[in-house]
């Protein structure tokens, strides 16, 4: 048996690559892959790295993750692709320079409109998915967020109405909250499902996972991009050993203890908030990992002589996943990622948001 070009053989750590388009300067994009396969047989698991290629981190964590890895010890096996975009990382970028589209937000949705033919970006995405499909019973899609962000996992709403049932649905938001509380960093779910939908987030490496394959899947943000945090990427080497232990793939038990408790009650769901009305340069009053109330000021905004121009305060609590980056900010631009209480269900029906 092949997964992409790696042969996987048991009790050992084998390389290849997932071919994933012919390239106009001849050659193939290839995303690299390793397989570890376990002595003994047991559930896959996936792990997805550097889908945004400037988010280095996410890179050190899958490379360290599956150099940890033993695979005479393992039950069942690990499918590794570190960096999901070649064309982002010779370029240190987010994207894929093909036509610059997100590739994070391309994967398939049996009712996504299809409004054009796909771009290359949508036919890698697709080939990967359908290796993810086949073969994984879990899967981690590691990233960052913006530069100095705090370290948490974004959970996906797990949806029942096309694919599964409502009692399906529960189920497998059972093994997905196991696997997150595993990974021992606060949990963030998703924003609401009209917004995942409108955000395109439902056609994420990891959204698309849970939506279109049920398959139990989730987002750690490890810190910020572009540099290597050290914090963050022990975090993301010990979610992933915890996630394998606790789904048995390692024979260890798992540790039951967070890495990291939140500063503020679970359950939680990102915010963008709050907006500025006023143009201007941007100077924060918070920052990363900082409780806000609701009204508390968290920004100012400055003259670009550096007066003061106006105060923004937030009128949702929670707590400050992240400042926006850059210096300023336009009429209505959002300044923070929040983790704001979240009153939504984590089960939701698919019809009711008129997809
Ligand atoms: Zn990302």
């Amino acid at each position: 048996m092949e997964i992409g070009t790696a042969e996987v053989r048991a009790g050992e750590t084998t390389t290849g690559y997932v071919e994933a388009t012919e390239l106009p300067t001849d050659g193939a994009e290839r995303l690299p892959i390793v397989v570890a396969d376990g002595a003994e047989s047991g559930p896959t698991l996936w792990v997805v790295g550097a889908i945004h290629a400037d988010e280095t981190t996410s890179l050190a964590v899958a490379h360290e993750f599956v150099e940890w890895l033993d695979p005479e010890g393992l039950a069942g096996r690990v499918v590794c692709v570190p960096n999901a975009n070649p064309a982002g990382l010779r370029v240190t970028g987010r994207t894929s320079y093909y036509h610059g589209d997100d590739p994070n937000r391309y994967f398939p949705a049996a009712d996504a409109e299809a409004t054009r033919p796909p771009r290359v970006q949508e036919i890698i995405d697709r080939r990967l998915f359908d290796l993810v499909a086949d073969t994984a019973d879990a899967l981690v899609s590691l990233h960052t967020s913006w530069v100095g962000s705090a370290s948490y996992v974004i959970q996906p709403r797990v949806t029942y109405g096309r694919d599964r049932t409502e009692d399906e649905a529960d189920a497998l938001a059972t093994r997905l909250t196991d696997l997150t509380a595993a990974f021992g960093l606060p949990v963030v779910n998703q924003y609401e499902r009209s917004r995942e939908v409108a955000e395109g987030l439902h056609r994420s490496l990891s959204g698309a996972a849970v939506h279109e394959a049920g398959i139990p899947a989730f987002t750690p943000e490890l810190g910020g991009r572009y540099v290597v945090e050290d914090d963050a990427r022990r975090y993301g080497v010990e979610g992933l050993k915890n996630v394998a232990r606790a789904l048995g793939v390692v024979d260890e038990p798992p540790r039951t203890e967070p890495q990291l408790e939140a500063p503020t009650p679970s359950p939680r769901k990102r915010a963008v908030h709050p907006p500025t009305d006023t143009a201007g340069v941007v100077r924060y009053r918070v920052r990363e990992g900082d409780v806000v109330e609701d009204g508390e000021p968290v920004a100012d905004i400055l003259t670009p002589h550096g007066e003061h121009r106006a105060t923004v305060r937030t009128d949702r609590p929670g707590y400050v996943l992240s400042r926006h980056e850059g210096a300023t900010a336009y009429e209505n631009d959002p300044l923070l990622d929040l983790a704001v209480p979240d009153d939504d269900p984590l089960v939701v029906a698919r019809e009711t948001d008129g997809e």
